[in-house]
């Protein structure tokens, strides 16, 4: 899954790029840098490989999504739909501009629910924000029809999907904008950073200014740019930068390597009847930096994650149902509302009372579900050898559970 699995030589060289200039910044000094721009260098290689008009990138993931929301004029008053199984920063960010976040279920392709959505939509919602989670796509063919005919915004958080496709698109570029994480563990990755994909002018202007405090970047200097709204420091800096080209410049060969991985892992999982695969409403543009696969009852699944825990074989492997960050059942904080900030008491409940709502639909997936880690480093016989410890776990499991029965 993660790029950092794969440092090398061309990540040293564009770091040593920026550090003979010595200009870490990625605005302005434009004598000094002597002709060295890492962020617009990754920006135009991003809009050239995924075919969108605009890349602007900034510190992070999660003020990507920030920055974007602000730019689409998502604000107070409105409501973002959302799915229950994402990571914390997805709800953050609406939070953030002050939008309710919507909740809504997923299904079995690990993304919303296009029929839940269209049962969520109120006179206030302003925006859909599917999440294609796991390094693969939602719906987008339904999402996009829901939001054509509400007159809805469409934002795709891609930010773990990054080089993934939707028949043929790149996500991230198939709504009104897109947003990308460079984290640590994301397939790409720069350390920290983010990127926001938009065709709208207007997106990526809005985008531009506010992740620079407001700067119109149209002055003689950046002191005599001017401010035409407020805005944050965001701003991505040219050391990660510079590692982010290097390895975005790898892309195709992560992505190539994570799908024969999880072609090896799969054909040895999928011999085991009991075993289903999530489903993919694009099968060929899963970005494969995971398999997920399903069991037929929540008690298998939790014998089975019990077993590859005994057996030591649960590292790399994840139980989302239990997991404190990336799913509802353990997001307490958003529940109870817990904020540093006082947040107005209606506005609270409103988050309260989306957060609390039934989300039995989505336990009934979410509980039957095992996702394993596709590494970039494994080779075929060490793929073909987890996958059968695997196999030997679950077959153990059903077996004990056949004889009690
Ligand atoms: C990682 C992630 C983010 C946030 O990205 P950061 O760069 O870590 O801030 C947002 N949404 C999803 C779905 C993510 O996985």
């Amino acid at each position: 899954m993660p790029g950092f699995e794969l440092f090398g030589a061309d990540e040293r060289k564009h770091v040593n790029d920026v550090m003979e200039t010595g200009i870490l910044m990625r605005f302005g000094f434009d004598g000094a840098r002597k002709g060295i721009w890492k962020a617009k260098e990754l920006e135009a290689a991003i809009n050239k490989k995924f075919g969108c008009q605009y890349t602007h990138l900034v510190s992070s993931g999660t003020t990507a999504l920030t920055t974007v929301m602000s730019a689409l004029g998502i604000g107070y008053g409105d409501e973002v739909i959302m799915p229950t199984f994402t990571f914390v920063a997805s709800f953050e960010c609406i939070i953030s501009v002050g939008a309710v976040p919507v909740l809504v279920d997923v299904d079995d392709t690990l993304t919303m629910n296009p029929d839940a959505v269209r049962k969520a939509i109120t006179p206030k919602t302003k925006c859909v924000m599917p999440v294609h989670m796991c390094g693969a796509a939602a719906d987008m063919d339904a999402l996009r029809q829901i939001c054509k005919e509400h007159n809805l915004l469409l934002l795709e958080d891609a930010c773990q999907s990054f080089g993934a496709t939707y028949k043929g698109k790149y996500l991230g570029t198939i709504g009104d904008a897109g947003t990308f994480s460079f984290d640590f563990v994301k397939t790409v990755t720069c350390g920290e950073g983010g990127a926001i994909v938009t065709n709208r002018e207007d997106i990526y202007i809005g985008s531009d200014g506010f992740s620079d405090h407001g700067h119109d970047h149209k002055g003689v200097d950046r002191g005599a740019d001017l401010h035409p709204f407020l805005g944050y420091n965001f701003r991505i800096s040219e050391l990660h930068a510079a590692v982010g080209l290097a390895q975005f410049n790898r892309l195709d060969e992560f992505v190539a390597k994570q799908r024969a991985g999880h072609a090896q892992l799969k054909a040895v999982l999928a011999q085991v009847p009991e075993i289903s695969f999530r489903r993919l409403p694009d099968e060929a543009g899963d970005s494969c930096t995971f398999l997920s696969w399903f069991l037929p009852t929540t008690e298998l699944t939790q014998a089975v994650v019990a077993e590859m825990k005994a057996q030591n074989i649960w590292g790399g492997n994840f139980y989302w149902f239990d997991h404190n960050w990336h799913y509802i059942r353990k997001w307490e904080h958003l529940k109870k509302g817990v904020t540093l900030n006082a947040l107005h008491p209606e506005y609270k409940a409103a988050i309260m009372a989306q957060a609390n709502k039934d989300f039995s639909a989505s336990d009934a997936v979410m509980s039957r579900g095992i996702t394993t880690q596709i590494s970039l480093m494994p080779t075929e016989q060490q793929m073909k050898e987890k996958g059968e410890k695997i196999v030997s776990a679950v077959k153990k499991v059903l077996a004990a559970q056949k004889i009690s029965a």
